[in-house]
């Protein structure tokens, strides 16, 4: 076989970090990273082992009394020094990013990148502020920090499902050890590159990289951890629990969904076809609360059928790097075959195909997959009810507010949603009746200190602001 021009040169690391340095792992089998634009192999890591696991929970049991002890403000502090090294390798961070998962990069600089550093911001200023402590008769109600938490994250927000933990784990008084990926793991050394810089005390955050059933598993398993914090599939998800449920540890878990976009007769309806199209093909569809069941009045279905076909168009797939790419690849081959599995079925049981498809046209090379609209899906269908994870959207019709809360309802999942009308008091009532953890009104604006979280089979326990510090504590009662 001739090469072509000389490869790219490899992103190779090769420790762990632990009680605050570069350690060596114990074995040294590693893990290739791969570009999903291209298929070719771009880095490296180590495959940790449980004797890592062991090493790094023994560093954060060490670090925990002191941490624990260490005054809220000196701990903003801390906090706010990862923020500027984290703020200061943002581009590095981004184009990571965009290497390792196939973001586009505009889009991993302004979310991938961006949204972590706004949290980690809004997470400093409620870390400064001393615990609340409350009087309840006779008791003073105390909160302290858990203990060690191991925390096990997916790919698909490789920095923010991270700190989402990280820093509220931090402000709360605990210690952690990480395990990320092992397809998005270079982001995670670039986390821990800042970690250093700013200068943590040692054992306060540990990495250990590896696979989910070596290191997500002896770290779940482990009996040092007194919370496993999770964010990933709903099956990992209840594997996690079922480990921890042995020791009786605490476990948080974020994990997947089938959200439905909920559009009235009087709403907005380009404004809410095209805010909901850019929300489910966010991240080529791979982001857990994407609004990937469309659920639109039938006076106005056929008018927002055109307008999705016509959003869709303007979604070009392409190389992350080039300016011009709106989707990039799917994160791995397995997950494009998944992806095109759901559209093969979905076509199977009757659903009809507006937009994309398995024959529309794709890049040469990567784990393409066409951002795909069926109507006229059948809310018990397969593809109404299973978390496809791609750009693939879902659009069914409903004849008043009654059967839309109906057929939104009817999910297993339960995590985010959206309603759009001209009367915000009607949307609103409509959200109030939506069984999940999240739902924007017209479009409402993120918000980093709202909880973040799910119902049902979305998960346990919330993140981000308040309620995501509050997760990390145990609650103490004082009788006097
Ligand atoms: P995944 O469950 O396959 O993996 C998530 C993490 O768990 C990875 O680090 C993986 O190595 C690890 N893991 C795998 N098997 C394990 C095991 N047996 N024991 C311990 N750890 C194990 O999920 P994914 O494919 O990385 O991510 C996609 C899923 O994550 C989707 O279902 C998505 O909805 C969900 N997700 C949820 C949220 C949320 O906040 N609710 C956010 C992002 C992603």
């Amino acid at each position: 076989m001739e090469l072509a021009a000389a490869p790219p040169a490899l992103l190779v690391r090769r420790h762990l970090h632990v009680a605050g340095e570069w350690v060596d792992p114990a074995d040294g089998a590693s893990i290739p990273v791969e570009n999903p634009a291209s298929g070719e192999v771009v880095g490296r890591v180590p495959a940790g082992t449980p004797a890592d696991v062991d090493r790094a929970v023994a560093a954060a049991r060490a670090a925990f009394s002191g941490w624990a002890a260490t005054a809220p403000a000196e701990r903003a502090a801390h906090l706010d020094r990862l923020h500027a090294a984290l703020a200061a390798r943002a581009d590095e961070i981004a184009r990571t990013i965009a290497l390792e998962l196939g973001t586009p990069l505009k889009l991993a600089t302004r979310v991938q990148a961006g949204l972590p550093l706004t949290v980690l911001r809004s997470v400093v200023d409620l870390a400064a502020r001393p615990p609340a402590e409350e009087t309840v008769g006779n008791s003073l109600v105390v909160r302290e920090p858990v203990g060690v938490v191991g925390a096990i994250t997916p790919w698909n927000y490789p920095l923010h499902q991270v700190v989402a933990k990280l820093a509220p784990a931090l402000a709360a008084g605990c210690t952690v050890v990480l395990k990320p990926s092992e397809l998005t793991p270079l982001t995670a050394y670039l986390l821990f590159d800042a970690v250093a810089e700013a200068g943590l005390p040692p054992g306060v955050v540990n990495l250990v990289p590896g696979t989910g059933p070596v290191v997500g598993e002896a770290l779940a398993a482990h009996p040092d951890v007194d919370l496993v914090s999770f964010t990933g599939s709903t099956a990992t998800g209840r594997r996690i629990a079922h480990l921890a449920a042995d020791r009786i540890a605490r476990v948080a878990l974020e994990l997947g969904g089938k959200s439905a976009n909920v559009i009235l007769a009087d709403a907005d309806l380009p404004t809410a076809v095209k805010v909901g199209v850019g929300n489910a093909l966010l991240n080529s569809g791979q982001t857990c609360t994407a609004w990937t069941r469309m659920l639109v009045h039938r006076d106005r279905y056929a008018e927002a059928l055109d307008l999705v076909a016509s959003a869709v168009e303007a979604y070009r797939l392409g190389d992350p790097f080039d300016p011009a790419t709106r989707l990039g690849p799917l994160v791995s081959a397995g997950q494009a075959e998944r992806v095109r599995g759901h559209v093969a079925r979905a076509l199977a049981d009757g659903a009809r195909l507006v937009a994309g498809g398995p024959d529309a046209p794709l890049p040469a090379r990567g784990h393409f997959v066409a951002p795909t609209v069926f109507a006229d899906v059948h809310p018990d269908s397969a593809l109404a009810q299973e978390e496809v994870f791609g750009p693939v959207l879902a659009v069914i019709p409903f004849d008043d507010a009654d059967e839309a809360v109906a057929i939104a309802n009817n999910s297993r999942y339960g995590l985010a949603g959206a309603v759009w009308s001209a009367d915000e008091e009607a949307a609103l009532a409509v959200a109030r009746r939506l069984r999940t953890g999240q739902v924007d009104v017209n479009g409402g604006a993120f918000n980093p200190l709202a909880p973040f979280g799910g119902y049902q089979q979305s998960g346990l326990g919330r993140e981000l602001g308040a309620h995501g510090i509050a997760e990390f504590t145990e609650l103490k009662a004082i009788q006097r």
